[in-house]
């Protein structure tokens, strides 16, 4: 069997880690390069119990374990590491000691006060997301699979809307027996060839700053609110590679059709550096080494697609995985793995990601040049 897999993001180059090692012949085609979008610009932050008690919990808690398990395995550095994470208070117009209940990590600005403990070595974790996603597509090259660098603009079908026999790349027919869509929020340019629900693109923006915290690091999700009275969330993520990540600033800027073109809004990697500078001014002062966006993929209900297309026989979707996507990239490779080769997953119940729960979103209402 020859499995193809289109986007070369985690969630392609998970399942393709999980489907080589079992054997399977596997192709990845990507358009821009491996982690060039969200799978490289994240945070790359996991947690074990943050989607309890959501459809997403056995995902999550699968994934976890899996990224201590795949760190430990493969002989890669793609900075795993475990961490505490603290929920940060700053206020330009409020006075934040009230919750000053915990110790601040000492490395951000007076009047910023440390509220609760969101997680502890045993329930969060970190890997540099650009690593990772590399590591992922070098373990499959490494088991055989193949990277093909090119633009998927179409399926083949073996008759009339009835199996898929291979991907078009760049006018080129490329045959398969199984077809895995795992374009990110470019997913949705599939729902001209395919029954899929709609996939949307959320816009964030992120920093990665040369600083490294001067005491053990934390992960911080900090609520920052203005004069006015405006909130702002940005987490704050220290890499063991001597680099400090922020994000925020979501924006509904459009996606474009073509990754490559993916840019920060006028202004928004400037507003985040400020934002940045009032609750950690050594950090907000260092050398900025990446100013830059990318978009989630999410689907109209909020959970992922992952499943067959219904209808169409060998045609498979693994996307919108919004927040969660370098979390959740290792339990889906697998799980789309076992459902391709052994016929239905064992190790996470997908059930609640079925493509089937939403109507499929019409041909035309998707832009048809690239
Ligand atoms: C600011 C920000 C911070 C985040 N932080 C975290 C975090 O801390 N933890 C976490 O778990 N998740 C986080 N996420 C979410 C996570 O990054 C995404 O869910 C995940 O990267 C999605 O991976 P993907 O493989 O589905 O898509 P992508 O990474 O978007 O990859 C899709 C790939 O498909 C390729 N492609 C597109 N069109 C074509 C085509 N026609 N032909 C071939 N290839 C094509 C693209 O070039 C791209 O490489 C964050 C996201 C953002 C935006």
């Amino acid at each position: 069997m020859r499995v193809l897999i289109c986007g070369g993001g985690v969630i392609g180059a998970s399942i393709a880690c999980f489907m080589s090692a079992r054997g399977v012949e596997t192709t990845v085609i990507e358009r821009t390069g491996v982690a060039n979008a969200a799978s490289g610009k994240s945070g790359g932050f996991l947690a074990l119990d943050w989607c309890d008690g959501s459809p997403v919990e056995a995902l999550a808690r699968r994934s976890f374990a899996l990224h201590a398990e795949l760190a430990d395995k493969i002989d890669d550095d793609w900075g795993y590491r475990r961490l505490d994470t603290l929920d940060v208070v700053a206020s330009a117009r409020r006075d934040v000691g009230i919750y000053r209940r915990l110790d601040s990590p000492g490395w951000l600005d007076g009047d910023t006060a440390v509220r609760a403990r969101l997680g502890t070595t045993e329930s969060t974790a970190q890997v540099d997301p650009a690593a990772f996603t590399k590591g992922m597509m070098r373990a499959a090259i490494a088991n055989g699979a193949q990277l093909v660098m090119g633009n998927v603009t179409g399926l083949a079908f073996a008759g009339p809307g009835t199996a898929v026999r291979g991907v078009v790349v760049d006018d080129e027919e490329v045959e398969g027996d199984a077809v895995v869509v795992a374009m990110g929020p470019w997913s949705v340019l599939a729902c001209r060839w395919l029954p899929l629900p709609a996939v949307y693109g959320l816009k964030g923006h992120s920093l990665v700053f040369r600083y490294v915290p001067p005491v053990r690091p934390h992960a911080l999700f900090v609520e920052l609110e203005s004069e006015t009275g405006a909130v702002a969330s940005p987490e704050v993520i220290p890499r063991p590679d001597g680099t400090t990540y922020v994000c925020g600033l979501s924006s509904e800027a459009p996606l474009p059709v073509d990754p490559g073109q993916v840019a920060p809004d006028d202004g928004g990697c400037e507003k985040l550096h400020a934002m940045t500078a009032r609750f950690a001014p050594e950090l907000g002062g260092s050398e900025v080494l990446a100013a830059q966006a990318c978009y989630r993929p999410v689907a109209q209900d909020g959970l992922p697609l992952i499943g067959p297309i219904s209808g169409v026989d060998g045609a498979f979707v693994a996307t919108g995985h919004g927040v969660w996507g370098m979390l959740n990239g290792p339990a889906t490779g697998e799980a789309v793995t076992e459902l391709i080769v052994d016929g239905a997953a064992r190790t996470v119940n997908l059930a609640p990601f079925d493509p089937s729960r939403l109507a499929p979103l019409e041909a035309t209402a998707v832009r048809a040049e690239a």
